[in-house]
């Protein structure tokens, strides 16, 4: 016998008792089963539960059938698993929990070489979450509390060695200060790139702010035109269709300073087709020169920005990562969020996304690097 205290053999046993855990459903019937187990006397532990691989805890369910209620938690959301196994929420979500650690603890850690840092805004009370993420297997790997310095250096700290630190040799980050100074400090090996995925997100908000400044600087049918514009001005061309992109072009014809913003930010996006150095800071002199004159105040201030992290930006050349990586995380978590409320657990929150990417690859989107 072995003891679930500690895990080693054990011979002699104390007493025989009784336990029930509930079963898969035999036909319609739902299936109790009673197993007959002994107490240990365990040399370190003293007396002690006896160890079986079918009943993964204390809690009385089977391990067939907690692995069928996290199977069904992969596809449904708790709520709905809840109602079919016939168990309260809380309880799926805890099977789930239990049926994902069992699954990770069988796994093999990968040496991270290229890691991703982004953050995901959860509201105004929780505020945000620093997502660390492994560019080569595409999965996050650890999740922190707001994004300080101090977030980032825990997971270097707590969650690496010396020697996984020293194997890093890219991250994918945002412009982002705590964020730069806490790999300097703990990857020295760690070439900082700042990548398209990031670098858009803050062209983005500056078409959003030219937008807003549009809005309140005209008066009457203008507000009316700009107003609830927000997600197709954020919208790549590409990716608009039918009347859409009409709509955009009747707002245009009305407004030329959001016509430039537009542009300028749909022509940001081709300096990520340059792979040499030299054709990347030709095609960013360029996309600089456009903005003279034109008085667009945040992308004048994006400029600055652009400019202060030019080296980051540039070395997207000399290092090659898989691109798009931090984004489908990122829009991975985000799915998980809306699907579920109630993932205060971080923990659990990880493994399910850790999980989606093992088990629902066609959810992730890789674009290959051109
Ligand atoms: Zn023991």
């Amino acid at each position: 016998m072995v003891c679930s205290g500690c895990g080693r053999r054990v011979h002699g046993f104390a007493e025989v008792y009784e336990r029930e855990v509930r079963d898969l459903p035999c036909f319609e019937y739902r299936t109790t089963v009673v197993i007959e187990l002994y107490r240990v006397k365990c040399p370190d532990c003293g007396l002690k539960a006896e160890k079986v691989a079918h009943l993964p805890s204390k809690a009385p369910f089977s391990k067939r059938f907690e692995d069928a209620v996290g199977q069904a938690c992969e596809g449904a959301a708790a709520r709905r698993v809840a109602r079919q196994f016939g168990l309260a929420e809380s309880t799926v979500r805890a099977i789930d929990l239990r049926y994902l650690e069992r699954w990770s603890a069988t796994r093999r850690r990968t040496v991270l070489r290229h890691m991703g840092v982004d953050e995901i805004h959860l509201g105004k009370k929780q505020k945000f979450l620093t997502v660390v993420s492994d560019l080569e297997t595409g999965e996050p790997l650890w999740f922190g509390r707001e994004r300080k310095k101090e977030t980032l250096d825990e997971f270097f700290d707590k969650g690496l060695t010396v020697g996984r630190r020293r194997a890093i040799t890219a991250a994918c980050v945002d412009m982002w200060k705590p964020y730069r100074l806490s790999i300097e400090q703990w990857a020295p090996n760690c070439r900082i790139i700042y990548d398209k995925f990031h670098v858009m997100q803050h062209a983005n908000a500056a078409v959003d702010e030219v937008r807003r400044a549009e809005f309140f600087r005209k008066g009457g049918r203008m507000r009316g035109l700009v107003k609830g514009k927000r997600w197709l001005l954020l919208t790549r061309w590409v990716n608009l269709v039918g009347n859409k992109r009409q709509e955009l072009n009747t707002l245009f014809s009305m407004n030329r300073r959001l016509l430039k913003a537009y542009l300028l930010k749909e022509s940001l996006e081709r300096l990520w087709f340059y792979r040499y150095e030299g054709a990347m800071l030709r095609y960013l002199q360029s996309w600089l020169d456009q903005l003279r004159w034109q008085r667009l105040r945040p992308f004048e201030k994006l400029a600055k920005m652009l400019l202060d992290h030019l080296d980051g930006i540039l070395n997207y050349c000399r290092t090659k990562v898989r691109m798009g990586v931090v984004e489908a995380v990122n829009g991975n978590i985000k799915a998980l969020l809306r699907r579920g409320r109630g993932y205060k657990n971080l923990r659990y929150l990880l493994l399910k996304a850790q999980r989606m990417v093992a088990t629902r690859t066609e959810f992730v989107v890789f674009t290959k690097a051109a």
